[in-house]
C-alpha cells in the first residue's frame, strides 16, 4: 500500500500524528510538501522566516531519507502536487495534520474534495495545537475573545497532551537512495528561499535548525531558567525565556512535546507560567481560527478608519533602531541582529510605533513578518492588535507604555541596551536609558495619541 503524508508548517518526523499514521500502514510512503501561496496567502514567509525554512526542509529531508520515506518538495499548490500524485492510481491514502491558518484549511478542504471525488481514503489528526478551537467556547457558545476566561476553559477541559513517537526504521523499507535524496536537497535549493544578503550569515550564527537542536534548547531550559521564568521572562537582558519560537514557527518541535516534558522535567511551581504563555500562543490560534480576517484588520470595529499617520520616514528609523529611544532601538537592532526579540521589548518597540508614532500596527507587523525568524501568523497578529488596542483582550489605549521607565524597570543595570546599542557603552548606571536626540517628545506624543484616539472615539459616537 502506498499513502502520502502532506505536511505544511508541522515539518517534523516526532510527534507527527499524520506521519505516524501513514508509516504504520505502509510500507510506501510519501511527504509531500509545497512552497505555495494557497497555503500562505499574502503571508508568505518572510526574508529571515525563508532562511530558517530552508535550513529546517534540510534537515528533515535528511531525516526522512533514514528512515526510507520519500520527501517531494514542490514549488506548486499542494493540491496540484495531490493531483499528479493519484494519477497512476497507486496512492490508497492520504493523511495530514489539520491546519490552522485561513489559506491551508482551505487548501485542505480541497485535498478533501479531491479525494472524495477520487474515492481516496484520507484522514485528518490533531497535532498542532492542544486544544481544538471548535469544542472550546464561551458559555453562549460564542469563541473566546479574552484570555482569562479563555484560558481557564482550556485549563478545565484539555487533557494532558500525549505525544506520538516518530516513525521507526521498519525492516523493510530500504533507506532512499542517495541521487534520490540529492535531488530532494536540489529541489530545496531550487526554491531559492534564502535571501541573497549577507545579513543571513549573521542568522546562522544564533540559530541551529532541527528537531534535534530544538529538544536540546528545550532540555537546557527545562533544567534551570524555567526555575526564574515567572521573574526572568521579564528581564530582556537574561536568557530567561525558552526560545522555542523559531522550532515552533516551523513546526521542529510541537506544542505537545513541550508540554509533556516541560510537566516531566520541572518542579510544579515553576512550571504555570511558563505552560501559561504556552496558552497564549493557543489561545492567538483560537482567534485566528473564528477571526481568519483579524491579519489585516481590527478585531475591534471601532477602530476601522482610525486616522493612523502615513510617516515613512518615522517607520524606517524604528525599523532600524534610530529613534533615539535605548529599549526601542536596542530591541530593533536585537531582532535585525538575530531575527528574534524578546517579548517584554517587542511589547515596547509595538507600543512606541503604534502610539508614539501613531503608525499603523499592520506595518509593524509587516516588518516583524520579514525579519523575525519566528513569525507566526496568530501570534504576530495577536501580539500587534494587542499593543495597538484593536484587538481581542487589547492593552487600553491609554496604557502608553514611556520606552524609558520600561527600560528602567526591566533592564535595570542596562546590560540589554549596552548590548545592542554599542554608542551607549559609556553611560553610567540608568542613564543608559535616557533619551539621546529623540525623534519625539515621549509626553507631547503620548497627550498626541490620547487626543487623536479620543477625537476617533467622539466621530464614532
Ligand atoms: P517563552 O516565554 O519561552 O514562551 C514559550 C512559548 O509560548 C513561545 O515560544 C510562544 O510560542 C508562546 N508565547 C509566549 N508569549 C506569547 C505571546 N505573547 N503570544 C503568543 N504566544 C506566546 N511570537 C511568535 O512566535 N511569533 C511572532 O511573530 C510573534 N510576534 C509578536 C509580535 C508582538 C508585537 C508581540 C508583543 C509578541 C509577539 N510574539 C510572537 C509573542 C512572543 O513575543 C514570542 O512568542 C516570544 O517572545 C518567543 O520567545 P520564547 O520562545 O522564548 O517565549
Amino acid at each position: 500500500m502506498k499513502a502520502l503524508v502532506w505536511m505544511h508548517r508541522d515539518l517534523r518526523l516526532a510527534d507527527h500524528p499524520a506521519l505516524a499514521h501513514a508509516s504504520r500502514m505502509a510500507l510506501d510512503v510519501e511527504v509531500v510538501w509545497s512552497w505555495s501561496d494557497a497555503v500562505h496567502g499574502a503571508w508568505m514567509p518572510g526574508a529571515a522566516a525563508r532562511w530558517w525554512l530552508h535550513e529546517h526542509l534540510l534537515e528533515v529531508a535528511a531525516g526522512l531519507a533514514r528512515l526510507g520515506i520519500r520527501f517531494t518538495v514542490t514549488d506548486g499548490s499542494p493540491q496540484a502536487a495531490l493531483t499528479e500524485r493519484l494519477r497512476d492510481g497507486k496512492v490508497q491514502a492520504v493523511f495530514w495534520n489539520e491546519p490552522i491558518t485561513p489559506h491551508a484549511r482551505k487548501t485542505a478542504s480541497d485535498m478533501t474534495r479531491l479525494l472524495d471525488r477520487a474515492g481516496v481514503r484520507h484522514q485528518v489528526f490533531q497535532g498542532d495545537l492542544l486544544h481544538d478551537p471548535d469544542a472550546i467556547r464561551t458559555g453562549k457558545g460564542d469563541p473566546y475573545r479574552v484570555f482569562t476566561p479563555f484560558w481557564r476553559s482550556f485549563q478545565e477541559q484539555v487533557p494532558a497532551p500525549g505525544v506520538t513517537a516518530a516513525p521507526g526504521n521498519h525492516p523493510e523499507r530500504p533507506e532512499i537512495d542517495p541521487a534520490r535524496a540529492e535531488a530532494v536537497c536540489s529541489a530545496i535549493h531550487a526554491l531559492q528561499l534564502v535571501p541573497d544578503h549577507p545579513w543571513v550569515d549573521k542568522l546562522r550564527r544564533h540559530w541551529t535548525p532541527g528537531e534535534a537542536a530544538a529538544q536540546a534548547r528545550l532540555g537546557a531550559f527545562l533544567d534551570g531558567p524555567v526555575d526564574q521564568y515567572a521573574e526572568g521572562r521579564d528581564q530582556p537582558s537574561e536568557d530567561g525565556t525558552s526560545r522555542m519560537s523559531p522550532w515552533l514557527a516551523v513546526g521542529a518541535i510541537s506544542p505537545r512535546q513541550i508540554w509533556t516534558r516541560a510537566m516531566e522535567r520541572a518542579a510544579e511551581g515553576s512550571i504555570q507560567a511558563f505552560l501559561r504563555e504556552i496558552g497564549w500562543r493557543e489561545f492567538g490560534y483560537h482567534l485566528l481560527y473564528h477571526f481568519p480576517a483579524t491579519t489585516a484588520a481590527p478585531l475591534n470595529p471601532s477602530w476601522i478608519g482610525f486616522p493612523w499617520k502615513e510617516d515613512p520616514e518615522g517607520l524606517a528609523r524604528w525599523a532600524h533602531g534610530r529613534t533615539g529611544f535605548a529599549m526601542v532601538d536596542a530591541g530593533m537592532r536585537q531582532l535585525w541582529e538575530t531575527g528574534w526579540m524578546h517579548n517584554r521589548v517587542r511589547m515596547i518597540v509595538a507600543s512606541f510605533l503604534t502610539k508614539d508614532l501613531l503608525i499603523n500596527w499592520q506595518e509593524g507587523a509587516a516588518w516583524f513578518w520579514d525579519t523575525l525568524i519566528d513569525a507566526d501568523l496568530a501570534s504576530n497578529t495577536l501580539g500587534w492588535q494587542w499593543a495597538a488596542g484593536s484587538g481581542a483582550d487589547a492593552q487600553p489605549f491609554f496604557r502608553i507604555f514611556n520606552p524609558t521607565t520600561q527600560g528602567e524597570r526591566h533592564d535595570p543595570h542596562g546590560i540589554y541596551v549596552r548590548r545592542w546599542v554599542p554608542e551607549r557603552q559609556g553611560r553610567p548606571g540608568k542613564a543608559v536609558h535616557a533619551p539621546i536626540h529623540p525623534m519625539v517628545d515621549h509626553d507631547e506624543a503620548r497627550k498626541r495619541a490620547l487626543a487623536v484616539y479620543e477625537a476617533h472615539r467622539r466621530g464614532q459616537r
